[in-house]
């Protein structure tokens, strides 16, 4: 046995590093954990901005609650939150994130630096930069209530890593479709996402789903849109939302967006109820924008926590309801005539 076969102890670091793949795979990544934070925090307005795809620079901003230095210190270590005490609290987080290591497991392929200031608390402010699994020490800063994190040089220790990263242009429409999902699902914050400069959109904030597909996509989206609103019996306790006309579509799945209890997932079952609802007046491989959210019982969300992945314990009431629930829209519409069949 030669000394490079033994069973040695990996260092907290290089521990860190391999379970970094768990949470975050790529700029998206980042980006999501970011937002959901932001949105955890309360935030009235988030800012996203990215460098090259977010490969050179990601910047979350936000006008939330904040911390102080002292929960900052915290923030940035392992399985540290403020959104759960014990396991027994697991069924009843309402909050996006609870797992505690978002910001640690960020930390610890990137240099990052958090710059807070708590909303109710005397200090002015406080910021500390972790590089690369090496955390800094707090110091004050200067700032509105709010979090800033700034995140750069993403895997640059992580060489293997970092090689799966695509081109620019690739992470940034990664980055652009998790934005615009967390945009049109939380209409009442004001999201603006910009990539090498430019702005790309800039919802309002005024709560209106209709408004921030405006600020996402454009005129001729929303206008296009229907109003989803239904309570059917059974496990689907609503849905609502928007669906497009079936003129207005494009050649990929990406603009059909569902939503689980508040959650982006993306689902076959979902989405083949939304196209039959149309009963055959899509074209074939097209399809219609949708931002449309389901509220239902019995879901089983943990198939993967990362892959906005769900499992439904009565996928055809699902199915079903949700059908059901697009062609009544369209109908009402005047878009789809007679019921169609179901087949
Ligand atoms: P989690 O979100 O699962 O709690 P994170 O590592 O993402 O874990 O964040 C750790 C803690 O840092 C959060 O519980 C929260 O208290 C604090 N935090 C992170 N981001 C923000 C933010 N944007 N505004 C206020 N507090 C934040
Ligand atoms: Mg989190």
């Amino acid at each position: 046995m030669t000394d490079g076969d033994r069973v040695r102890e990996l260092d907290d670091a290089t521990v860190a590093q391999i379970a970094a793949g768990e949470v975050v795979e790529r700029p998206a990544s980042v980006v999501k954990e970011l937002v959901e934070n932001s949105l955890d925090a309360g935030a009235a307005s988030i800012d996203v901005t990215v460098e090259s795809g977010g490969r050179d620079r990601i910047v979350v901003a936000d006008d939330g609650h904040g911390m102080t230095g002292e929960d900052l210190q915290a923030a940035v270590r392992q399985h540290t939150t403020s959104k759960l005490s014990d396991a027994s609290e697991l069924d009843a987080v309402a909050t996006l994130g609870f797992r505690g290591e978002a910001l640690y497991t960020i930390g610890s392929v990137s240099r990052m630096t958090v710059t807070t200031r708590a909303r109710d608390a005397g200090d002015s402010g406080a910021t500390l930069t972790v590089e690369h699994g090496d955390v800094g020490d707090v110091r004050p800063a200067g700032r509105p209530a709010g979090t800033t994190v700034e995140v750069a040089d993403l895997f640059a220790e992580t060489p293997a890593r970092r090689k799966y990263l695509k081109r620019p242009a690739t992470e940034f429409a990664h980055v652009n479709r998790a934005v615009t999902r967390y945009a049109l699902a939380n209409p009442e914050v004001a999201v603006s996402l910009t990539h090498d400069g430019r702005e790309v959109f800039a919802t309002t904030g005024t709560g209106d789903v209709r408004d921030a597909a405006l600020s996402v996509y454009g005129r001729e989206v929303a206008q296009s849109l229907v109003p989803v609103d239904a309570t059917p019996d059974g496990p689907v306790e609503r849905v609502h939302g928007y669906v497009s006309e079936p003129e207005t579509t494009r050649s990929t799945r990406e603009y059909l967006a569902t939503y689980v209890n508040g959650r982006s997932v993306r689902d076959s079952v979902l989405r083949e109820a939304v196209l039959d609802a149309y009963g055959g007046q899509l074209a074939s491989d097209r399809y219609p924008f949708t931002v449309l959210f389901v509220e239902t019982e019995g879901v089983d969300a943990n198939v993967h926590p990362r892959k906005m992945e769900v499992r439904f314990e009565q996928e055809d009431r699902v199915q079903a309801a949700v059908e059901d629930a697009v062609r009544d829209a369209l109908l009402d519409a005047g878009i789809v005539r007679s019921q169609a069949p179901r087949g």
